[in-house]
């Protein structure tokens, strides 16, 4: 009977968080693409965080005063990968049938989507701002119940390298819902549909793929290394995040106000007159700094779980390698047909793709 629940959490859990979504205070702000046909800006109900904390809150009641146990998800977590799987499905095709082609080939329809930005209930639910949100509130809730696991199997002989994992990650999650009105400036939003890869991406693989750090590990006892070892897992962390979040604040401000400094940085910019590109900051060192900075935060989580040698977390930086140098090149090829002159001017300005001084 377990099992059967198992199955069903994640269903369970996207119902709730969608309640959540839509029952707490949100904030309404303009984002960065029109309106489908219009000049106006398209609006967006934000409540990430608050959505988040209650979440947590909700699933610490119930694992406290009710019957749940703390591990509940760690336990069920092949079942709920099924489950969620199955849902994911159903909401592709959900998501991909209601729409018309767009492109010839129906697997591409089905793998990228159809619709670029669906909204319901009179704009309340953005589609994508939905995915992203509940992706993370399913994978901060999987990561507390996989660290509660490791705490139950090993008391107080527990890791310290699987809380120095949980932190991480849980910042990872806490900070984006922080930001997310900054997530309204970015590829997804303006450069895809919505179907598998988005919709089966944030349902699935985002909620239980980004555990593999700690789903590999929480079984294991604590590897005895010094506290020392600990610091440079968390310095490469803090490093990435540095520079994926300065590099998305600084474009983020730079969009809203092309004079606004960001901390110190007071934006340098080319201009064809038309468009204009940051040239400088984080923008001045390569043309996706960002992507380098994501790839440093998950080699951190990896390293803080206290086992290097084990492969299958690695699974987890070498996704991101995989996601965001494709990503580049897309990007690149996009940006080259929108801005023409000025891209291959800013290209010739800011030599380096990802890695400054390496690719
Ligand atoms: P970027 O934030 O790098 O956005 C690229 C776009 O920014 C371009 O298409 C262009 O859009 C604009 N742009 C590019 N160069 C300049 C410039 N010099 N000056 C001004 N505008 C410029 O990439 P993404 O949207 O892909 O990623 C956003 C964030 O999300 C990143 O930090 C990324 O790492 C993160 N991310 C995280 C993932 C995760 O799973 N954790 C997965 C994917 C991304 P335009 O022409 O419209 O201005």
């Amino acid at each position: 009977m377990d099992s059967f629940w198992g199955y069903l959490a994640p269903l369970i859990i996207i119902i709730g968080i969608t309640i959540l979504h839509l029952l707490l205070p949100a904030r309404w702000l303009k984002g960065y693409i029109n309106r489908p046909g219009s000049e106006e800006k398209s609006i967006y109900r934000l409540n990430g965080l608050l959505v988040l904390a209650f979440s947590v809150a909700i699933w610490f009641s119930l694992c406290n005063y009710g019957n749940l146990s703390y591990n509940w998800l760690y336990l069920h977590r092949w079942e709920g990968l099924a489950g969620a799987f199955f849902t994911g499905l159903i909401f592709t095709a959900l998501v991909v049938f209601r729409y018309k082609p767009v492109r010839k080939n129906l697997l591409a329809d089905i793998f990228l989507g159809r619709a670029e930005n669906i909204k319901l209930l009179n704009g309340r639910v953005d589609a994508k701002m939905w995915l992203y949100m509940v992706g993370a509130v399913m994978l901060e809730l999987n990561v507390l119940s996989f660290a509660a696991h490791h705490n139950m199997t090993f008391g107080p002989e527990a890791s310290a390298g699987v809380l120095t994992a949980t932190l991480l990650i849980t910042w990872f999650v806490t900070e984006y819902m922080f930001f997310e009105r900054v997530h309204l400036y970015t590829y997804d939003i303006f450069a895809e549909r919505v179907g598998f890869k988005l919709g089966w991406g944030c349902l699935v693989f985002y909620p239980f793929f980004y555990t593999i750090p700690l789903w590999s590990t929480v079984h294991l006892p604590d590897p005895g290394l010094s506290s020392f070892y600990y610091i440079l897992p968390v310095i490469i962390f803090f490093t990435g995040w540095g520079l994926a979040r300065g590099a998305n604040m600084q474009k983020y401000h730079f969009k809203r106000d092309p004079n606004k400094r960001f901390l110190w940085i007071k934006p340098e910019s080319i201009t064809d007159g038309k468009n204009t590109l940051l040239a400088n900051g984080f923008w001045g060192k390569s043309r996706h700094i960002n992507y380098l900075g994501e790839i440093l935060m998950a080699s951190g989580i990896v390293l803080a779980t206290g086992y290097p040698d084990i492969i299958w977390p690695w699974l987890y930086p070498l996704y991101y390698i995989l996601l965001l140098f494709t990503r580049e090149w897309d990007d690149d090829r996009r940006c080259a047909a929108k801005y023409g002159e000025l891209w291959s001017e800013y290209k010739k300005r800011v030599k380096y793709r990802i890695i400054p001084f390496v690719y």
